[in-house]
């Protein structure tokens, strides 16, 4: 056979078998995601000693990081961040939330679930925070959601769609801290509460920034007397 046509016969099986990497294009996919080795090391992921109060780096002696110890007392007894909101990770995420390429929760669950297993956590339930159903149905999906059930999958975990937001806010990205907390008060509540007395639950949301959001939906889950709580999120912004 021709070297050329042999080429060209392997790139046409190559791109009939595999999606090109969601952020390159490249046709060579790593064996671990389906986005490839280079775009992979491009993701500023958390090195060292997590700060149980964010997911990031710990940069002090403390017990949390410069960042954690400026915010109230957090409602949660871990936090995972896939990786920092910048550069690549920054830009992936903007894809994903915005560009209706929903294609990109395989992805990122595949590092959710890598994350979950070093980090030894074993919830009993994985909980998307929900997005107010008015602005769920105007993008088309929910993005937390999307990774908690590709994560549930691969993990193998019960996934719970029991906490609710009750309440429409303003988006929290137009608001000053202080702001940001009023804006949430009894935005979300619990269905089936009795159901989640000692259980431990791992929130999915896609960005953190203050945490307050977060901090919100856990509070919810400590009035029903959940046990462990744990977040997950895609981005961790600085
Ligand atoms: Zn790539
Ligand atoms: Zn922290």
């Amino acid at each position: 056979m021709y070297p050329v046509i042999g080429k060209l016969m392997s790139w046409v099986t190559d791109s009939c078998l595999s999606f090109p990497c969601p952020a390159c294009g490249s046709l060579e996919i790593s064996e671990r995601n389906v986005f490839c080795e280079n775009c992979l090391s491009k993701f500023k992921t958390v090195q060292g000693v997590l700060c149980p109060g964010c997911g990031a780096e710990l940069d002090t002696a403390l017990e949390l990081c410069s960042n954690c110890l400026k915010e109230e007392p957090r409602a949660w007894d871990q936090a995972l961040a896939l990786f920092q909101h910048e550069g690549l990770g920054r830009r992936m995420l903007h894809a994903f939330k915005y560009h209706n390429t929903p294609e990109l929760a395989r992805a990122f669950g595949i590092l959710a679930a890598e994350k979950l297993n070093t980090s030894g956590l074993q919830p009993d339930y994985i909980m998307p925070v929900p997005l107010h159903w008015t602005r769920a149905w105007n993008r088309g999906f929910n993005q937390s959601e999307l990774v908690a059930e590709e994560l549930a999958r691969r993990c193998d975990i019960a996934i719970s769609y029991d906490l609710r937001r009750i309440r429409r806010t303003r988006q929290q990205a137009k608001l000053t801290r202080v702001e940001r907390k009023k804006n949430l008060i009894e935005a979300f509540s619990v269905n089936h509460e009795k159901f989640y007395k000692n259980a431990s639950i791992l929130l999915i949301d896609d960005v953190m920034t203050t945490g307050s959001t977060l901090q919100a939906a856990a509070e919810a889950l400590r009035k029903c007397q959940a046990g462990r709580i744990m977040i997950m999120v895609i981005a961790r912004r600085i």
